[in-house]
């Protein structure tokens, strides 16, 4: 692998509550190199949103914590910079889109002055030369009449365009990261393909790196290279894309793939998970799939299984990996 942009090492984030203590994401590690798309993947409470806040520092503490690990960009602890530095790096080096566009823009301001505002405090335009570069990035993530609907309010575009110009925001100041955290989910079918499409070609024209945070393991065979697997707060399984589909390791990742639907395959025959995540104040013992799992032994109630890797860039976390005791 080429050097890595972004290095997550043991990342452990939790929140302090009245109720307790909650781990969101426990010993959490992988890299992303340069141009590489990394997909982040797994139910909803899982923790891959909050691993994707940690690294923009968007945690809030309290209550927030971060127990253990370190986040690093280009070399730099993330956690080690001044707020005026890490401003920077949201600003000019790591962007981030979201599901939802309109936590991210603000509906009493035009859209042109969002995105021109960010220009001339990141990059330094002018005004003209920031409504020019606005215009530009408008037309080119597919926004009908650039010139004219850059005075419109985020409230007069459509789910699918705001998620269009938000991408506009992302990418106007030249990021060489982008974090996308579930960008397609509240859109409908036909228009989620067309942004994964235009996130995509973006990343390949802007030579990005991206992070892509989703629910649905089958939006990320079109996004990306490799992926990881999250499960209840642990990575519990990471590979290539290829090897992820064709020879999955983990009991969760093959329920994962047996759950989306296939055009080869009816529609009957898919076969959700059983059951729920675990409550993440009072997780099982062991292995916190174990409740859920089919495969489940004496072992995996009493221990947390190590994520090794079992072929070169390949890791998982099962109990049916441990090497045999002589
Ligand atoms: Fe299933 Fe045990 Fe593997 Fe967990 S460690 S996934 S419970 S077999």
């Amino acid at each position: 692998m080429s050097e890595p942009v972004l290095e997550i090492d043991n990342l452990s984030v939790q929140f302090n509550l009245k109720r307790g203590v909650l781990r969101a994401i426990d010993g959490v590690s992988f890299q992303i190199a340069k141009g590489e798309t990394f997909g982040l993947v797994g139910e909803s409470g899982s923790g891959k949103s909050v691993t994707a806040r940690s690294i923009m520092r968007l945690i809030p503490t309290p209550p927030g914590e971060i127990a253990s690990g370190t986040v690093r960009f280009q070399g730099r602890d993330l956690y080690q910079m001044s707020d005026n530095e890490i401003r920077e790096i949201r600003g000019q080096n790591i962007a981030m889109v979201f599901q939802e566009p309109m936590n991210a823009l603000n509906p009493v301001f035009t859209v042109g002055s969002q995105i021109g505002d960010a220009l001339r405090t990141n990059m330094g335009l002018s005004k003209l030369e920031a409504r020019e570069r606005t215009i530009e990035m408008l037309q080119l993530v597919g926004i009908p009449s650039p010139t004219a609907r850059i005075d419109n309010y985020v409230h007069e575009f459509s789910g699918g365009m705001r998620q269009r110009v938000m991408l506009a925001m992302a990418l106007s100041c030249d990021p060489t990261f982008l974090i996308a955290d579930e960008p397609t989910t509240a859109l409908d079918v036909t228009i989620q393909a067309v942004i994964l499409e235009l996130i995509t070609s973006m990343i390949e024209r802007f030579d990005m790196s991206l992070l892509f945070i989703t629910h649905n393991l089958g939006v990320v065979a079109h996004a990306c290279d490799k992926i990881g697997v999250m499960y209840a707060s642990h990575l519990v399984e990471m590979g290539t894309k290829d090897e992820i589909f064709a020879n999955p390791q983990h009991p969760y990742t093959k329920g994962l793939l047996r759950s989306i639907p296939r055009l080869d395959v009816q529609e009957k025959f898919l076969t959700p998970i059983d059951g729920t995540v675990c409550n993440m104040m009072d997780p099982p013992m062991g292995c916190k799939f174990n409740p859920r799992c089919t495969e489940a032994m004496d072992v995996c109630r009493e221990r947390i299984p190590e994520f090794r890797e079992l072929s070169p860039g390949h890791f998982a976390a099962c109990h049916l990996h441990d090497q045999p005791t002589v």
